[in-house]
């Protein structure tokens, strides 16, 4: 997607600051953190939101969970963490890419997200 800001990050054609990346899925830190720990974990492909999902997207999907399973097993700050996904504008979404958010660190309610 050529407006996309997450395409153009995982284009690398803007800097951001990866912590994970396989051939599906790339996880970055959260440019404005809310949390000790903030990354945004998201799928190379672009789909805008969970509304958009489709069947063919179910392994890319559960994929994302196993990545936030993984990044936690290797970081005791992150042994306990919160995800969450703004799905929509009027639910907060700004970047319409799909990506979940993964905070540790610091208790926060999803609403200041
Ligand atoms: P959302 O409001 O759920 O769409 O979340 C978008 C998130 O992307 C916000 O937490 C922003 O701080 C973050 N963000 C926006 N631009 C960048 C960027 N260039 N690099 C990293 N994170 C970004
Ligand atoms: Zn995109």
């Amino acid at each position: 997607m050529q407006d996309c800001i997450f395409c153009k990050i995982i284009d690398h054609k803007i800097p951001s600051t990866i912590v994970f990346e396989n051939k599906d899925m790339i996880v970055i830190n959260d440019i404005a953190p809310k949390a000790p720990i903030h990354y945004l974990i998201m799928p190379k492909k672009h789909i805008k939101d969970v509304q958009s999902i489709t069947k063919e997207d179910a392994d890319v999907l559960s994929g994302m969970f196993y990545i936030a399973q993984e990044i936690s097993k290797k970081n005791e700050k992150a042994a306990d963490f919160k995800l969450v996904i703004n799905s929509g504008y009027n639910a907060g979404q700004r970047v319409f890419h799909l990506h979940m958010h993964m905070l540790a660190g610091k208790m926060i309610s999803a609403s200041e997200i």
